[in-house]
């Protein structure tokens, strides 16, 4: 999935949990569990290093939405709130990160959480139904605008 629908959904999760540990434990979850949706991918396993720009406007949209959101809401007092928020932000990203070392980096270590990370997903990478398209992206849709309204509308912090 797009790092926007993670960044988002970390951020609703670290919003909605007290104890930042939980929060870290189950953001991993979390991404996990949306990795097994359907949805496409603008990375695939060819993907080049001059093609991470992608990911820069990518991180640049999620981490934009969610300061714009900390400013209007007036969360910035608030240490544990932001703390939590971050932190769902953060290991939201975290598997990603981990593939992005093994495939670019080349730390073969991380072989075993690439391939159960990569396993988890329905259709295979660089399969028509992986090509990053508006009929691929329902489910990135629905969780980043679910957790935006959750952000703005429904959260208490
Ligand atoms: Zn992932």
């Amino acid at each position: 999935m797009i790092l926007t629908t993670h960044i988002l959904s970390g951020a609703a999760l670290g919003a909605n949990i007290p104890n930042p540990y939980a929060v870290a434990g189950l953001s991993i979850v979390l991404h996990f569990l949306q990795d097994t949706l359907p949805h496409g991918d603008y990375l695939n396993k060819k993907s080049r290093l001059r093609e991470f720009w992608k990911v820069a406007v990518d991180l640049a949209i999620g981490l934009s939405l969610v300061t714009a959101i900390v400013f209007y809401k007036n969360w910035l007092s608030d240490e544990v709130f932001l703390t939590n928020i971050s932190t769902g932000i953060f290991f939201s990203l975290f598997p990603d990160f981990t593939t992005f070392l093994y495939r670019y980096l080349n730390m073969k270590f991380l072989r075993p959480i690439k391939d159960f990370h990569e396993g988890l997903h329905c259709y295979e990478n660089g399969s028509r139904r992986r090509e990053f398209r508006i009929e691929n992206g329902f489910w990135d849709i629905f969780i980043t605008l679910a957790s935006l309204l959750f952000l703005l509308f429904l959260c208490a912090g």
